[in-house]
């Protein structure tokens, strides 16, 4: 049985068809269909690294981004191309360039922080937004203290960023709050997943394809992700 109490039936889907594509294929299940668990050895190499309680907050930070760009990586990978002339020193040829819309990072805080550099790596044009979330203690609902994104946001393509998916609260309110900003194309992405996560995530938002590393078994009482890998933010930046 899998994590969603399914009878194992996981299928390779790939997430778009271009021919010339170097898009590999990733494991999903039909009880998560936004889900795509990157299954590249050398993100679950960095992820068992990670998980690993006596890895110091420096690797742990440096773990984080390095898995954060891979997982970019699969994350642009059906991004639309275009023809661009080029001049070599040789001859005048055609290239291809990417045509999409502008990508705007948006990590929650303050664990989502940690995955930023890794992706501005790979797509230095990308601007950065930031969402911060608590928790109401009367309400339990989650409330946004902090949200500055670019204004046209509809214009954009969004990449949300939080290491952990656990309960789904703090992400679909993230979700909820771009989309109010107008945003209308957005992929979440992270490490470790939770089945109930994932589930309240696809509930509230099917549209939002959830990228991540590994899906983990469940929560536990403290809302921590089990096995995973402890509190992401405190690992990260040493506050623990
Ligand atoms: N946030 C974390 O940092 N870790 C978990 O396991 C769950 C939520």
């Amino acid at each position: 049985m899998d994590v969603a109490g399914q009878p194992h039936n996981h299928h390779l889907v790939f997430f778009h068809v271009r021919e010339d594509s170097t898009f590999r294929a990733m494991h999903t299940t039909p009880a998560f269909p936004t889900l795509h668990v990157v299954t590249h050895p050398l993100v679950q190499h960095k992820l068992t690294l990670l998980r690993d309680r006596s890895t110091p907050t420096k690797i742990f930070k440096e773990l984080v981004d390095e898995i954060a760009t891979l997982m970019a990586y699969e994350a642009t990978s059906d991004l639309p191309l275009e023809p661009a002339p080029v001049d070599t020193p040789l001859e005048a040829t055609v290239g291809r360039r990417v045509m999409g819309k502008k990508l705007t990072l948006v990590p929650i805080l303050r664990a989502g922080l940690g995955m930023v550099e890794g992706i501005c790596r790979l797509v230095p044009s990308a601007r950065v937004g930031h969402i911060g979330l608590y928790r109401d203690h009367d309400t339990l609902e989650p409330v946004d203290y902090y949200f500055k994104v670019p204004g046209d946001a509809a214009e954009r393509d969004f990449f949300l960023l939080d290491p952990m998916l656990a309960t789904g609260g703090s992400a679909a309110a993230a979700v909820a709050s771009l989309k109010r900003a107008g945003a209308t194309r957005i992929r979440f992405l992270c490490l470790v997943a939770a089945p109930e996560g994932v589930r309240r995530l696809a509930t509230a938002h099917p549209d939002v394809p959830v990228f991540c590393a590994a899906l983990d078994r469940e929560l536990n009482e403290h809302g921590y992700i089990l096995p995973g890998l402890g509190d992401a933010g405190d690992r990260l930046f040493g506050t623990r």
